[in-house]
């Protein structure tokens, strides 16, 4: 899975150590935070987050789309509350979770003030619709044909409000650019979350090394020097280069007025390459597999009727396992990496975040170039 409770639980936990920006906005939407973080804290409750707009227009701010409020924005306010209008993008897990948080992380400009908002919502609010793309479990035959996509889908959506009514008390951010502009950035919660994202990748990983490594013991290929070759280059290298970025985040925080974030220097390198390196994994995969997956009987099924039962047992089985471990085996590792499910979890390593120039801009900014140019400039100075 990617967007576990985890990912959004960082969000709450860093807006609520860094209450200050919100107070800038009035002591009652720090208040706010404050009060929904313990609250989504005592409850256990899966908040989801949409925080980027659907892609309608891209050369144009939230306030001129061609037409109004088809990015969420405040249409009314009435005792006690705003009205929220229009529609927010991809929402993953939205059908999962409990509440969703909505707000952008994509930069807005002076002029977007009706749709300068952040604020918690329970998904069952009156008038907020849920579009959930098609569910990847629907098409499947059963677990051992398709163990993750039949279990771990997280079903993304597309979320539109048909005027909500948000009270104040769920209201973080009111009208205000420069605040919904500075919210995950400027509090540790962008690293935060993405720390998460970074652990999570970095465990992933880890069962594909696994994957991989079984995928040969099966046929007896393991033994091979080209198939370690790959191992090593293509998958171990990455998993242990990780694991470093992971532990060098959590060793080295970054201190500021008292809250320590994991250091984003690293956070965001991971970030950067991940959503290039991802594909190359799998092609590693694939390139071990050949045409495994596709020698596989169609079902499970094919294991109980007496007319298949003798060819698959015979046929299907691997060097070192049996014909229904070996298929159990290929058809886990073609889930992973050929599915639909498959197919989506790879878009997700690309853009759960943001597009590479986005990500890489991120790095730009928290690498210590300064220091690298000292360098430089000493070696310019030790001789004429
Ligand atoms: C499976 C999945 C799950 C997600 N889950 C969530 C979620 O739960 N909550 C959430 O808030 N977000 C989620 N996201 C992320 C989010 O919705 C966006 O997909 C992400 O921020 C990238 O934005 P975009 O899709 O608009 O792509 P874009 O930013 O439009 O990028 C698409 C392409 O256009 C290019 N491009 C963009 N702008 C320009 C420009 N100005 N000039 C030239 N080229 C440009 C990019 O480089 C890229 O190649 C999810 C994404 C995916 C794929």
């Amino acid at each position: 899975m990617g967007r576990t409770p985890d990912h959004v639980a960082c969000v709450l936990s860093a807006f609520a150590g860094w209450r200050q920006l919100f107070d800038r906005g009035g002591t009652r939407f720090g208040d706010n935070v404050v009060r929904f973080y313990e609250r989504a804290r005592d409850a256990d409750l899966y908040v989801a987050y949409g925080i980027v707009p659907l892609q309608i227009d891209r050369s144009q701010p939230a306030h001129r789309q061609p037409q109004p409020f088809l990015y969420p924005g405040v249409a009314a306010e009435r005792d006690g509350g705003i009205v929220v209008r229009g529609a927010q993008g991809i929402t993953t897990a939205a059908v999962l979770a409990d509440w969703l948080f909505i707000s952008y992380i994509t930069p807005l400009v002076p002029g977007d003030e009706d749709y300068a908002l952040s604020f918690v919502t329970p998904v069952n609010a009156p008038g907020l619709r849920v579009y959930p793309r098609r569910p990847y479990a629907q098409g499947t035959t059963s677990v051992f044909d398709y163990p993750l996509s039949s279990r771990f889908d997280e079903v993304d959506a597309t979320i539109v409000f048909d005027d909500v009514f948000v009270p104040w008390e769920q209201v973080f951010v009111y009208k205000n650019v420069d605040l919904v502009n500075a919210q995950f950035h400027e509090s540790p919660s962008h690293t935060l979350a993405n720390f998460q994202s970074l652990v999570r990748f970095t465990v992933k990983l880890e069962f594909m090394a696994g994957l991989a490594l079984k995928l040969l013991e099966v046929h007896a290929a393991d033994g091979k020097p080209e198939a370690q070759a790959s191992l090593g280059g293509d998958i171990a290298a990455l998993c242990a280069t990780f694991d470093a970025l992971v532990q060098a985040a959590e060793r080295n925080p970054l201190i500021r007025e008292g809250v320590a974030r994991p250091h984003p220097q690293y956070v965001y390198a991971g970030m950067s390459l991940q959503r290039r390196l991802i594909v190359d994994m799998l092609r590693a995969i694939r390139e071990l597999a050949g045409g495994a997956f596709q020698q596989l009987p169609s079902s499970e099924a094919g294991f109980s009727s007496p007319e298949t039962r003798a060819d698959l047992e015979k046929f299907m089985r691997g060097a070192t396992a049996d014909a229904r471990a070996r298929v159990k085996l290929l058809k886990l590792v073609w889930d992973f990496v050929g599915t639909e499910f498959g197919g989506r979890q790879l878009q997700y390593e690309m853009f759960y975040s943001a597009a590479q120039p986005v990500v890489n801009t991120r790095m730009f900014r928290s690498y210590d170039w300064q220091h690298a140019k000292a360098v430089v400039d000493r070696c310019l100075g030790e001789y004429e």
